[in-house]
Protein backbone atom coordinates (compact mmCIF):
# COMPACT_ATOMS: atom_id res chain seq x y z
CA UNK A 1 0.00 0.00 0.00
CA UNK A 2 1.70 3.26 -1.26
CA UNK A 3 -0.03 5.26 1.45
CA UNK A 4 -2.93 5.51 3.82
CA UNK A 5 -4.86 7.42 0.89
CA UNK A 6 -5.04 4.54 -0.76
CA UNK A 7 -6.65 2.76 2.19
CA UNK A 8 -9.03 5.34 3.28
CA UNK A 9 -10.36 5.33 -0.25
CA UNK A 10 -10.39 1.50 0.33
CA UNK A 11 -11.97 1.54 3.32
CA UNK A 12 -14.90 3.68 2.44
CA UNK A 13 -15.65 1.34 -0.91
CA UNK A 14 -15.72 -1.54 1.72
CA UNK A 15 -18.33 0.53 3.79
CA UNK A 16 -20.32 1.66 0.98
CA UNK A 17 -20.82 -2.13 -0.52
CA UNK A 18 -21.12 -3.32 3.10
CA UNK A 19 -23.98 -1.15 2.84
CA UNK A 20 -25.33 -2.14 -0.18
CA UNK A 21 -25.43 -6.49 0.92
CA UNK A 22 -26.97 -5.61 4.50
CA UNK A 23 -29.74 -3.52 2.54
CA UNK A 24 -29.92 -6.81 0.54
CA UNK A 25 -30.29 -8.94 3.08
CA UNK A 26 -32.85 -7.00 4.51
CA UNK A 27 -35.15 -6.99 1.33
CA UNK A 28 -34.20 -10.96 1.28
CA UNK A 29 -35.95 -11.10 4.68
CA UNK A 30 -38.96 -8.78 3.93
CA UNK A 31 -39.47 -10.97 0.83
CA UNK A 32 -39.08 -13.74 2.83
CA UNK A 33 -41.50 -12.63 5.25
CA UNK A 34 -44.38 -11.63 2.95
CA UNK A 35 -44.40 -15.58 1.88
CA UNK A 36 -45.49 -16.63 4.94
CA UNK A 37 -49.15 -16.80 4.51
CA UNK A 38 -51.48 -20.13 3.84
CA UNK A 39 -50.04 -22.20 0.84
CA UNK A 40 -51.37 -22.14 -1.62
CA UNK A 41 -54.05 -24.74 -2.83
CA UNK A 42 -52.57 -25.21 -6.28
CA UNK A 43 -49.44 -27.51 -6.55
CA UNK A 44 -47.56 -26.08 -9.20
CA UNK A 45 -47.59 -22.66 -7.37
CA UNK A 46 -45.84 -24.35 -4.51
CA UNK A 47 -43.90 -25.68 -6.28
CA UNK A 48 -42.31 -22.33 -7.68
CA UNK A 49 -42.68 -21.09 -4.56
CA UNK A 50 -39.89 -23.27 -3.11
CA UNK A 51 -38.18 -23.11 -5.89
CA UNK A 52 -38.38 -19.56 -5.09
CA UNK A 53 -37.16 -19.83 -1.66
CA UNK A 54 -34.20 -21.83 -2.93
CA UNK A 55 -32.88 -19.13 -4.81
CA UNK A 56 -33.48 -16.77 -1.90
CA UNK A 57 -31.91 -19.28 0.22
CA UNK A 58 -28.66 -18.99 -2.28
CA UNK A 59 -28.81 -15.46 -2.57
CA UNK A 60 -29.11 -15.10 0.89
CA UNK A 61 -26.08 -17.39 1.35
CA UNK A 62 -23.89 -15.82 -1.05
CA UNK A 63 -24.94 -12.03 0.32
CA UNK A 64 -23.81 -13.19 4.07
CA UNK A 65 -20.68 -14.82 2.72
CA UNK A 66 -19.74 -11.59 1.06
CA UNK A 67 -20.50 -9.24 4.24
CA UNK A 68 -18.17 -11.28 6.43
CA UNK A 69 -15.65 -11.60 3.58
CA UNK A 70 -16.19 -7.73 4.10
CA UNK A 71 -16.31 -7.46 8.03
CA UNK A 72 -12.86 -9.44 7.77
CA UNK A 73 -11.54 -6.37 5.70
CA UNK A 74 -12.67 -3.97 7.58
CA UNK A 75 -11.02 -5.67 10.66
CA UNK A 76 -7.91 -6.01 8.27
CA UNK A 77 -7.90 -2.59 7.67
CA UNK A 78 -8.23 -1.82 11.69
CA UNK A 79 -5.70 -4.19 12.34
CA UNK A 80 -2.80 -2.73 9.87
CA UNK A 81 -2.93 -6.04 8.16
CA UNK A 82 -4.77 -5.40 5.28
CA UNK A 83 -3.51 -5.90 1.73
CA UNK A 84 -0.94 -8.26 2.92
CA UNK A 85 -1.47 -11.87 0.98
CA UNK A 86 -2.63 -14.26 3.73
CA UNK A 87 -1.16 -17.52 1.88
CA UNK A 88 2.52 -15.58 1.52
CA UNK A 89 2.79 -12.84 2.78
CA UNK A 90 3.29 -10.59 0.36
CA UNK A 91 1.85 -6.78 -0.62
CA UNK A 92 -1.51 -7.71 -2.55
CA UNK A 93 -0.94 -4.94 -5.21
CA UNK A 94 -3.12 -1.95 -5.04
CA UNK A 95 -4.81 -2.14 -8.31
CA UNK A 96 -5.94 -5.96 -7.36
CA UNK A 97 -7.47 -4.13 -4.17
CA UNK A 98 -9.33 -1.41 -5.45
CA UNK A 99 -10.70 -3.60 -7.94
CA UNK A 100 -11.32 -6.48 -5.38
CA UNK A 101 -11.70 -5.08 -2.04
CA UNK A 102 -12.12 -8.36 -0.18
CA UNK A 103 -9.34 -10.15 -1.71
CA UNK A 104 -7.09 -11.36 1.33
CA UNK A 105 -4.49 -12.86 -1.01
CA UNK A 106 -2.45 -12.40 -3.99
CA UNK A 107 -3.12 -13.04 -7.88
CA UNK A 108 -0.68 -15.85 -7.80
CA UNK A 109 -2.05 -17.48 -4.55
CA UNK A 110 -5.52 -17.44 -6.08
CA UNK A 111 -4.31 -19.03 -8.85
ZN1 LIG B 1 0.35 -14.65 -2.12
Amino acid sequence: MSGQMEVDKILGSLKEKREQVVNRINALQKDRRRKGGPISPDFAEQVVEVENDEVVDAIDDLERRELSQIDEAIARVNNGDYGICRNCGEQIPEKRLIALPTAFNCINCSN
